[in-house]
């Protein structure tokens, strides 16, 4: 199954794909994590997308595009999560053209629906493992123990474009270049449209109801 989750930031596209890799064993392409491996990695393609992601503006397509191509050919034959890919119309249709080349398509396309208001409050609060692969919020979803997260053990963190003059330009590529896809994927077929808001095991319930068993 290929199965993608897109939104604004802080719609819990992260926080839902943990539950989706812990309860259906997929496989996760999130693009924001593979980009900052490669930061904390120094790669070549760390070093390309870092000036973006600092200002909170996308990497341009034609980076992202070739990451997640590799990445996918590695995952053959999985049930994959993308989230936060694609974010843009041209990166959706090299999307569709990678998935046609490797004989697979595009099951759903959920679009995760949170008023925008809510988006500065959930982004500032926001707490990680270096990795991305935990998240939690200091109000609406703290660990257990402050700062330190339940799985691993491991000290959260604090992204440094989760800060607010940072957010807003992140709200405004959101809105300017990925609210876009919904249109493109309606048009395919594919959009499933949830509401984000609520506790996140009540969002979770949303995508298994369309997902099925
Ligand atoms: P995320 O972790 O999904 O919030 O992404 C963090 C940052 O990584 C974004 O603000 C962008 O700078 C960059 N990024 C992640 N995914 C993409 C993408 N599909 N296209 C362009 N830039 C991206």
């Amino acid at each position: 199954m290929i199965l993608l989750l897109f939104g604004p930031p802080g719609a819990g596209k992260g926080t839902q794909s943990a539950f989706l890799i812990e309860k259906r064993s997929m496989a996760h392409i999130s693009t924001g994590n593979l980009f900052r491996a490669n930061i904390k990695n120094e790669t070549e393609l760390g070093l390309k997308a870092k000036s973006f992601m600092d200002a909170g503006d996308l990497v341009p397509d034609s980076v992202t595009v070739g990451m997640v191509e590799s990445e996918l050919e590695s995952l053959k034959g999985a049930s994959v999560i993308f989230d936060g890919f694609p974010r843009t119309v041209p990166q959706a249709e090299a999307f569709d053209e990678l998935l046609t080349k490797m004989s697979l398509k595009i099951d759903h396309a959920i679009f995760v629906e949170v008023p925008s208001e809510m988006l500065v409050e959930r982004l500032s609060g926001r707490r990680m493992t270096a990795d991305g692969k935990h998240v939690y919020h200091v109000t609406f979803n703290p660990p257990k123990q402050e700062g330190i997260c339940d799985v691993t053990g491991e000290e959260l963190i604090q992204r440094k474009d989760d800060s607010e003059e940072v957010i807003s330009n992140r709200l405004e590529a959101y809105e300017k270049s990925t609210a876009p896809l919904k249109d493109y994927y309606e048009s395919k077929g594919v959009l499933k449209s949830i509401d984000g808001t609520g506790e996140p095991e009540e969002v979770f319930g949303r995508i298994e109801a369309i997902l099925g068993s």
